[in-house]
């Protein structure tokens, strides 16, 4: 099975790092063209720069509304339309519940899922205008039990992603525009590895089925196929990517 993805654009949000910088990169490799947005435009740049002309990077505050319909201007201007929409923009807070301050739990909030709303709503728009559509959101296997790393709004928010997929997918389908969810486990970036010591990234690792942490390039695979006419009958579905530390 190949993945050909000429002829499609795509947005992809956190893109200056982690899972949505790799995500970037295969889809770029599938054939897309592919515009790398985050809420630093120098790092979206810089990160879309070695991946070709077919990459660019552009600076997109998820969690405001005109940003985010700028952005999706930008790209309508640049290359006609928006087809692929992957939300990897997020945030995590690892406090304790009874610590969680309101500024933290709102912050989440428009991030993870004000933010994921905005990026979908948007996109939407645009896929529906042509009449074909794919956009994956980034939940995690905190959505569907309790986050290892995160505090309960994390754990909330990406449950409320969830929620927000399948709502989105059904009213979505008729357009032809599929809607899922990716709800990957611990993944190796600087989310993870910014929120614990090495040391508990490894006990975790163990403890895992499969004895280690994801990779951001077997999550980008995931949501590759998810962009692909090869998954043109999935739709507010989740998919899990963890390892075997969540079986449900
Ligand atoms: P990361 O922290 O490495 O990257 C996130 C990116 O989002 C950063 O580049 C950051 O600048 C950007 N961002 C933050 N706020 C933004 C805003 N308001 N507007 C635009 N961009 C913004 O994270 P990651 O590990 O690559 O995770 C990507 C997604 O996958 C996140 O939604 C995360 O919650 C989810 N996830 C990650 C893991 C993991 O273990 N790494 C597990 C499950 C789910």
């Amino acid at each position: 099975m190949k993945i050909d993805l000429g002829g499609r654009t795509a947005i992809v949000t956190g893109a200056a790092q982690g899972i949505g910088r790799q995500t970037a990169q295969h889809l770029v490799a599938a054939g897309a063209t592919v515009a790398l947005a985050d809420l630093d435009p120098t790092r979206a740049r810089a990160a879309a720069e070695p991946l070709g002309p077919t990459a660019f990077g552009l600076g997109v505050d998820v969690r405001s509304r005109a940003s985010v319909d700028a952005m999706i201007a930008t790209v309508a201007d640049r290359c006609g339309g928006v087809d692929i929409m992957v939300t990897c923009a997020g945030i995590l807070y690892p406090t304790r519940f009874d610590a969680i301050t309101e500024g933290e739990w709102e912050q989440t909030f428009a991030v993870n899922v004000t933010g994921v709303f905005h990026c979908c709503q948007a996109a939407a728009r645009s896929m529906t205008a042509r009449g074909w559509g794919r956009i994956v959101n980034l939940s995690s296997t905190a959505g569907k039990s309790v986050s290892t790393l995160g505090g309960a709004h994390y754990t909330a928010s990406k449950a409320a992603v969830l929620g927000l997929t399948r709502a989105a997918a059904k009213e979505l389908a008729p357009f032809g525009i599929t809607v899922n969810s990716v709800c990957p486990g611990l993944i190796d970036t600087e989310m993870a590895r910014t929120n614990t010591t090495p040391e508990r990234l490894d006990a975790y690792a163990r403890s895992f089925p499969i004895q280690r942490l994801g990779r951001p390039e077997e999550v980008a695979d995931l949501i590759c196929f998810l962009a692909s006419d090869h998954a043109a009958y999935l739709t507010g579905a989740s998919f899990d990517i963890n390892g075997g530390d969540l079986m449900i």
